[in-house]
């Protein structure tokens, strides 16, 4: 099959608690860049149990086109069952690019889909483009220990496919008037045949911070100098309504658990207001809240990194600032708690 007979740009659907999740938007606002430069339809593919009445929200996110494969042994997910349904959709249509969220689903099936299909696969991307001379998928991701961004592309291969970061992108604005195509497709029960049992599902408190919910964010890094001096990030967190954010090295060196790290090995965010205070900005940082809308740092150093990505930058000590603007926003301290 000839690399010119793949169109279409496709992006993989969640199905949470029987809901359609909130990854499966931001995967359309990915899906929608692509697929305006290069001219095709946007599609999404959802597999559930008792789906297809609610599909029509993927439309209003962004999506012209749904493939629903609704039936109850796709209750949970199980792998192969998943792999086998995605890799028919996938010959039967033939999608130039498919991409999905990098979640346990989306990181379990992806690879497994890729195998089948005998096409590349990038994990975990920051950012996606498309090169319009070549017409191919530009998939960047952090590489060599997170010491360089990596731009890899799939030349002789179809569906160019990756997973990115769930958070690296805000979904649309909603449109609650779009509809589309629904496309309900229906298998044969063998391929409902698993290796798989389902016995359980056990969420993991730990892993699960709200900080990738939070609106606001005021983080540290290792210029706030003291776990001490972390009290007035928490302070004005809370007068903010926010969460507490943090570097690396603030992690470890114990001011702050690891669940509050933003970057590379932690965790991605995209709140609508990020304060960065006594951080640097270097790559590893920034690949955790590049996709912020307002971005401000406090620095002592003119020159760092983070004044790049700040939409307001304030030069000066971060111990002199923050106490100065608690002060200034009235928060009154400890007797006031
Ligand atoms: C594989 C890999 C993964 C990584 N993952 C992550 C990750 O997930 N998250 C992450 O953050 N890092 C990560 N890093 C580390 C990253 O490379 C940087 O070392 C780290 O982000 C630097 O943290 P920092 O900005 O707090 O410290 P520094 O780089 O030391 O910067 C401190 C900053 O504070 C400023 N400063 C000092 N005193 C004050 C003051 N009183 N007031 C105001 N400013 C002051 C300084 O000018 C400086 O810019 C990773 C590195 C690797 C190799």
């Amino acid at each position: 099959m000839a690399i010119e007979d793949y169109k279409n740009v496709w992006t993989l659907g969640e199905v949470r608690n029987g809901e359609i999740s909130s990854v499966s938007y931001e995967l359309l606002a990915w899906g929608k860049k692509l697929s305006e430069k290069l001219g095709v339809k946007l599609c999404s593919v959802v597999l559930g149990r008792d789906i297809k009445g609610k599909v029509q929200s993927l439309f209003e996110y962004g999506a012209d086109e749904v493939y629903v494969v609704d039936d109850p042994n796709l209750e949970h997910f199980l792998p192969d069952v998943h792999a086998r349904i995605c890799e028919s959709l996938v010959n039967e249509y033939k999608p130039e690019i498919l991409i999905a969220s990098a979640t346990t689903y989306g990181r379990t099936l992806m690879p497994v889909l890729a195998a089948k299909l005998g096409t590349g696969l990038t994990a975990d991307c920051t950012e996606l483009d498309v090169d319009l001379n070549e017409r191919i998928l530009l998939q960047t991701r952090p590489a060599i220990g997170g010491n360089v961004m990596a731009t890899i592309k799939t030349p002789k291969h179809r569906p160019q496919m990756a997973t990115v970061r769930p958070k690296s992108k805000k979904p649309l604005e909603r449109d609650s008037s779009k509809s589309g195509n629904v496309i309900s497709k229906e298998y044969p029960q063998e391929i409902y045949k698993s290796r798989y049992k389902w016995i359980s599902f056990e969420k993991d408190e730990s892993s699960d911070s709200p900080i990738q919910e939070a609106d606001v964010i005021i983080a540290g890094g290792k210029g706030m100098k003291d776990e001490k001096n972390f009290k007035m990030l928490y302070d004005l967190a809370k007068v903010l309504d926010g969460s507490v954010g943090a570097s690396r090295p603030a992690v470890d060196m114990g001011w702050i658990p690891y669940s509050h790290q933003i970057g590379l090995s932690g965790k991605t965010v995209s709140p609508h207001f990020y304060m960065a205070l006594g951080i640097s900005g270097a790559v590893q940082h920034i690949a955790g809240m590049s996709s912020s809308e307002i971005v401000v740092a406090v620095n002592k150093d003119p020159d760092a990194p983070i004044f790049k990505v700040a939409d307001f930058g304030v030069v000066g000590d971060a111990l002199e600032i923050l106490p100065a603007l608690l002060k200034k926003i009235g928060h009154k301290g400890e007797e006031n708690e």
